[in-house]
């Protein structure tokens, strides 16, 4: 018998060879909250990630959907992000998952996804760095962990907090108007810029909505000298 870790109901598990010679990983969650989850695994945009069987066929030029297109043809961020993969549809049931974890500290929710996240990216090459992103330290303090950090560690991967987030505060006080200006929104900054130069970056983070989290971390990455700079996430 297991415990469901997001409904918190037991279950007892298919009984399968592959589970009993421990080849395979029992399932952390139960089968009605596993059936609640819609998996991406189908034709998607090739930048973004997004699945295309759950968005509408007019917001899209090729293989890629319009945002991404907009991203690439504005000249400061073209490029910048190589691409994005998620594993699941951002779908209310999801949303809840999400709200579980970060508002209501439910830490433990995020190992349902680690069978998947060590496998699914398991070809992703040793030289390549991964990078969560980070929370502010006050939120962090607040939350007790990151999301992404905890995320990033189910990879199985060397995981790095290269990251930082600066403070309104600190942006405002601290800085000239020019590098105010020149940086104005990105609330990134690189901890160790040694580290990632030359580098190929995965960062990881909990969901991509619009793409600009991810995108501003990526920049700051770049302008330091990263390679590339890709991401994953848990949601899209
Ligand atoms: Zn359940
Ligand atoms: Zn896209």
């Amino acid at each position: 018998m297991s415990y469901c870790l997001y409904c918190h109901e037991s279950y007892s598990e298919a009984w399968s060879w592959e589970a009993l010679i421990g080849l395979k990983q029992s399932p952390l969650l139960c089968q009605d909250c596993e059936g609640r989850l819609v998996r991406i695994n189908g034709e998607i945009c090739r930048i973004c990630g997004r699945d295309f069987s759950v968005f509408p066929e007019q917001y899209r030029q090729g293989d890629s959907c319009f945002d991404c297109i907009r991203w690439e043809e504005n000249e400061d961020w073209n490029g910048i992000l190589q691409q994005n993969r998620s594993l699941y549809v951002y779908n209310d049931y999801m949303k809840e998952i999400i709200a579980k974890l970060k508002y209501r500290g439910d830490a433990e929710i995020v190992k349902a996804f680690y069978p998947v996240m060590s496998s699914e990216f398991k070809r992703i090459s040793r030289n390549t760095i991964f990078v969560p992103i980070p929370l502010s330290e006050e939120r962090h303090y607040e939350r007790g962990f990151n999301q992404s950090e905890l995320l990033a560690e189910g990879l199985n991967k060397s995981v790095e907090n290269l990251l930082k987030r600066k403070t309104h505060e600190e942006k405002q006080s601290k800085k000239t108007r020019e590098e105010r200006l020149s940086q104005k929104e990105n609330p990134f900054e690189v901890v160790d810029s040694n580290k990632v130069k030359e580098q190929k970056v995965i960062l990881v983070d909990d969901v991509y909505t619009t793409g600009s989290t991810l995108r501003y971390a990526a920049k700051v990455l770049i302008e330091v000298g990263a390679k590339e700079v890709s991401s994953i996430t848990l949601a899209r």
